[in-house]
């Protein structure tokens, strides 16, 4: 008997998933394998979101594994020790795995090949298995080694035939092997993370985006930037985990209506910050391009922003929906990030660990680009763009409705008025006058 391991790493789905139809269609067996990789867990164990949200897809993933007579194996060790050590077991002649575009992910993907080679067992990686189309293969007629501007990535991307997305095996067979339990919610990191937290895998993301292209992304449109309609899909975790495939969200959206083609051109810049860390993944942590002015210091004015209480109802309302749910809007996200670098002029690299340790969608690539993209140090062609928060709300939160879900000290506050509380007289309750101020005050 000849069997292949599928490793999964962030593809955590049966449906249109490469690397799980590849070791298929490779062999008489397949060994679906997770391993809780002991020194990335140590890197994120300060994410408890992420890492529950980890243990509810395990958890959908093994279930939809055994619907199709297979199970997941888990095992815990150092990456590349563990496989080897499953690739003995059942003598497996290669083991499949999704391409991706992290510092972290490329240098295991060297080391699980050094070391299966050892017991000559191949290595194949996937590309477009965790992005719509592969990280590293559109590259700009200027002879750049990535895109820098969106929109003629976008163009190209359009272009770019995708593949028809992969049924999820109907049967599969996997040898007897050893498996830990699955890990349990609370057993990867002790800290409850979010109190309103929406854990899910794919079996889940697959209602969520069925529900989603059934209407509502007709109106994403008219409704993505205004985050009291909850007009965006929501679907961010299960892309980031691979509970749902880039290609076939893709695949399934009308790109012919304006709201799915809107749509759409969210997952291409999805794409476009995993092709630009692909080729230069120190930029997960270096400016993209040299900031200008010096960062400032200023503990106070931090610890109030990430508190949620910086006294700019906007501002706020963000900070505290990410800390009770571990998910903001985009909206959101970019007048939180605006505050803190344009506005604070505090180092980009604060706020994105910040988002990191609290958003259960927490990505890299997304994360820290569109961090450096606000920033002014990213690929924004505008880089002086500052979002002032009032105008922010009076545009994208005309009834304060948005403010007065979050900020509950501020409720009693009619319509627009709640977004400037000091000319209420509301300064001397429970919310602090703005740390700044801004034109329109
Ligand atoms: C400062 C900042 C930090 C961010 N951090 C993250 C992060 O850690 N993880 C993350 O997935 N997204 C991040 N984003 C991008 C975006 O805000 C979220 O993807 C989006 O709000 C998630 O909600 P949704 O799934 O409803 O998105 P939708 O509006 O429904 O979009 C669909 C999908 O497109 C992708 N997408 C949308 N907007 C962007 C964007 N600007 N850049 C890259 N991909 C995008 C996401 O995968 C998203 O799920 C960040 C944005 C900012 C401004």
């Amino acid at each position: 008997m000849t069997a292949s391991i599928a490793l999964f790493t962030r593809d955590l789905r049966v449906h249109d998933n490469p690397v799980l139809t590849a070791a298929c269609a490779d062999g008489d067996a397949v060994v679906p394998l997770f391993v809780l990789d002991t020194e990335l867990l140590d890197k994120v164990r300060h994410a408890p979101n992420r890492m529950r949200f980890l243990v509810a897809a395990l958890s959908e993933l093994d279930a939809e594994l055994r619907s199709r007579g297979g199970r997941l194996i888990v095992r815990r060790g150092r990456i590349a020790e563990v496989v080897a050590q499953v690739a003995r077991e059942v003598r497996a002649h290669r083991v499949h795995l999704a391409a991706d575009v992290t510092s972290y992910s490329v240098e295991r993907s060297a080391a699980l090949r050094d070391r299966l080679a050892e017991i000559r067992c191949d290595l194949r990686l996937h590309p477009a298995s965790i992005t719509a189309v592969d990280a590293t293969a559109l590259r700009p007629d200027t002879g750049r080694t990535h895109y820098a501007i969106f929109t003629p990535y976008f163009r190209r991307w359009l272009d770019t035939p995708m593949r028809r997305p992969l049924a999820a095996p109907k049967a599969l067979t996997v040898p007897a092997v050893e498996s830990a339990e699955l890990p349990a919610p609370g057993e990867l990191c002790a800290d409850p993370g979010s109190p309103s937290l929406a854990v899910g895998g794919e079996t889940t993301g697959r209602k969520l985006l069925a529900q989603w292209l059934s209407g509502p992304v007709r109106q994403y449109e008219a409704t993505k930037d205004l985050p009291a309609h909850d007009g965006t899909s929501g679907l961010s975790p299960y892309l980031h985990f691979g509970c749902l495939s880039a290609a076939e969200v893709v695949h399934r959206t009308d790109a012919t209506d304006p709201g799915g083609l809107a749509f759409v051109r969210q997952i291409a810049w999805r794409d476009f910050y995993h092709q630009v860390l692909a080729d230069r993944p120190e930029v997960a942590v270096e400016d993209y391009r040299p900031a200008f002015e010096p960062w400032q210091r200023d503990s106070h004015a931090v610890a109030a922003w990430k508190a949620g209480r910086t006294g700019l109802p906007m501002v706020d309302a963000g900070m505290r929906q990410l800390t009770e749910q571990g998910w903001m809007p985009g909206r959101a996200r970019l007048i939180a990030a605006s505050f803190l670098v344009k506005t604070l002029r505090i180092d980009w690299r604060i706020g994105a660990r910040h988002f990191e340790r609290w958003l259960v969608d927490g990505d890299i690539a997304n994360n820290r680009m569109n961090w450096q993209w606000m920033a002014g140090t990213g690929t924004d062609t505008r880089s002086s763009r500052v979002l002032n928060p009032l105008r922010q709300a009076e545009r994208f939160d005309p009834d304060g409705d948005y403010v007065r879900r979050w900020l509950p000290e501020l409720a009693g506050l009619p319509g627009a008025e709640i977004h400037r509380p000091w000319r209420a007289g509301m300064l001397s309750g429970d919310y602090p006058p703005p740390i700044v101020e801004f034109n329109g005050m």
